[in-house]
């Protein structure tokens, strides 16, 4: 980008002045166009932006004054030197106040005309220089703003606006990698561009300019009016409203965050390469503050975890042990054997589910902390599901719930952690019984695809919409708190059902519309039969349909 020839147009309306100057510009490596009269000069200067216009004060019916007044009021970035003769040299002093950088008297020598056109470049060069330091300063003004520790949220907004405010764009956007699916979100979008895709739109790797600058890390450039300063590959084009577009790749580390992008509209100021420069510093230091952010949102997201765990454990775990202290004092007070046996049985139930509160929260601790290890080995499928079962068995007597299995008659033995998988079957099996209605059904069902053994649980209960079918996974999401809370339970369930299957390279997913009318819910879990490498298709195959 620094060998890019500097531009200059001659405006003069006597071809030989114009041809001589050309010709002792081009000595000097300068990219020169010419032009005889404003309206030709106009032409040229839409063509790509100028660093400099030397333009003589008379052109015939145009005057230099008209060239000076139309590259100031469109092109402020282009320098003018006006050329004049004797007689006009009022008009030079009007020309410098109206914003001309030098003049030359003429007849001038070669000497001359050079030493004029070095010391405006010397002088360009100089006033760059300044503006990049300010810019410098601005930069590190800007990292202190954006480093400071806030949530990603407000952080995004105030970093368009500042990329926006620093790069003097028209519009600017951001668009971040969503990890787990490898594909561009764009998340927040300032002014109007026709080329971008609105907030929320989904971009692929590759795919567009933004999915190009994700891909190779690489940013684009392109400036419509001037092609050589472009940076990218021939096949994009912009838009033909936008006179220049610049596209950054943000990354921390060695870790691709997102895709930083701004444009320009207006046809009097295209982006430099300057700015290219400074849009990638920029883009750096906003990714390395969106990953603090990030780290900022997580914590907090800790520091609230760990409040509702503490006020929803301590608030369930009160409950059943108030019951258990009523039923062992009513015992005490009144010992007959009829009322002892009821209020026995009532103890057992809570203590039951304090063990099962306790164990969804010691599962979950261990598995926060990373030290759930599974125990995989060769297991009957038939003795998890009649382990499970029982566990269950007084629950659904309670609740008069028939419990049917079909199936595990017919199914090889599994390469799993049976004390484990009895722990996800019983959770199934729990929240099944809790949630259906008196007197109904819970059946189990199993079968095989290809490598998988598929173990279903399903119930007659209320049904979960669509829009819950993610959710009721998250840790200590729960639909109606107020019903779990007369069955007892903490949201903790189905995440570590969750883990535990997927720590067998499994899957779980939920079938259920009562958004449709239909009551019920069917659990499925899908895990392969054999170790990882040595799996083979199950010979046995059943499907099973929701009722
Ligand atoms: P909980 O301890 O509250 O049962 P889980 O993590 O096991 O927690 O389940 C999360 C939420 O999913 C429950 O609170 C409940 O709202 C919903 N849910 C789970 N299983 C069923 C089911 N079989 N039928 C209806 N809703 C269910």
């Amino acid at each position: 980008m620094e060998d890019i020839m500097e531009k200059i147009l001659l405006v003069d309306d006597e071809r030989s002045i114009l041809e001589s100057c050309r010709q002792m510009l081009a000595m000097k490596d300068f990219e020169v166009r010419m032009s005889e009269n404003l309206s030709a000069a106009r032409k040229e200067l839409l063509t790509f932006p100028f660093d400099l216009v030397i333009t003589d004060m008379r052109l015939g019916a145009d005057s230099g004054e008209d060239v000076l007044r139309e590259v100031r009021e469109h092109y402020p970035q282009t320098g003018v030197i006006v050329m004049t003769g004797y007689v006009d040299i009022q008009n030079a002093v009007q020309c410098m106040r109206d914003g001309a950088d030098d003049y030359l008297p003429k007849p001038f020598e070669i000497q001359d005309f050079y030493n004029t056109v070095e010391k405006y470049f010397e002088r360009r060069r100089l006033k760059n220089e300044v503006a990049n330091l300010k810019e410098d300063v601005s930069l590190f003004r800007l990292a202190l703003a954006v480093t400071e520790l806030k949530p990603l949220s407000g952080l995004l907004d105030s970093v368009l606006e500042l990329i926006i405010k620093e790069t003097d764009s028209d519009s600017a956007s951001l668009a971040l990698l969503d990890e787990e699916i490898s594909e561009l979100e764009v998340k927040l979008s300032r002014g109007e561009c026709l080329s971008r895709p609105p907030v929320g739109s989904r971009i692929k790797l590759g795919e567009g300019i933004c999915g190009y600058v994700a891909k190779k890390r690489e940013p684009v450039f392109l400036n419509r009016n001037d092609e050589s300063r472009n940076v990218a590959p021939g096949h994009f084009q912009l838009f033909s409203r936008h006179l220049s577009q610049i596209s950054v790749p943000m990354v921390v580390g060695k870790k691709f965050i997102g895709v930083m992008e701004i444009c320009r509209e207006k046809p009097k100021k295209p982006f430099t390469s300057r700015n290219l420069e400074k849009t990638f510093i920029l883009a750096q230091i906003s990714a390395l503050a969106i990953s603090n952010a990030r780290v900022y949102d997580k914590l907090r997201e800790l520091d609230e975890l760990k409040s509702h765990f503490l006020s929803i454990a301590s608030h369930e775990l009160r409950t059943p042990l108030a019951a258990i202290k009523g039923a062992i004092d009513l015992i005490e007070k009144t010992p007959e054997p009829a009322n002892a046996e009821k209020l026995i049985a009532i103890a057992k139930r809570n203590a039951l589910r304090m063990m099962r509160l306790v164990n969804d929260i010691l599962g979950f601790s261990s598995m926060e902390r990373g030290n759930f290890a599974i125990h995989k080995k060769k297991s009957s499928l038939a003795n998890i599901v009649s382990n499970s079962v029982e566990t269950v068995r007084s629950k659904a007597e309670t609740r008069k719930i028939l419990i049917t299995v079909a199936g595990s008659g017919e199914l090889p033995e599994v390469f799993c952690d049976p004390e484990a998988m009895e722990q996800v079957l019983g959770n199934l099996l729990d929240n099944a019984i809790k949630y259906s209605p008196e007197k109904s059904e819970v059946s189990i069902d199993m079968n095989c695809e290809g490598p998988y053994l598929k173990i279903s649980v399903t119930d007659k209960g209320p049904g979960i919409t669509a829009q819950e079918h993610k959710r009721i996974f998250e840790r200590f999401y729960q639909i109606d708190r107020s019903l779990s809370r007369e069955t007892g339970g903490i949201g903790l369930g189905l995440s570590i059902v969750k883990k535990i299957v997927e720590l067998h390279n499994g899957e779980i997913s939920v079938v259920s519309s009562p958004e449709q009318g239909k009551k019920g819910s069917r659990f499925t879990v899908k895990i392969p039969i054999e170790e990882a490498g040595t799996m083979s298709p199950c010979k046995h195959s059943r499907e099973n349909s929701l009722a």
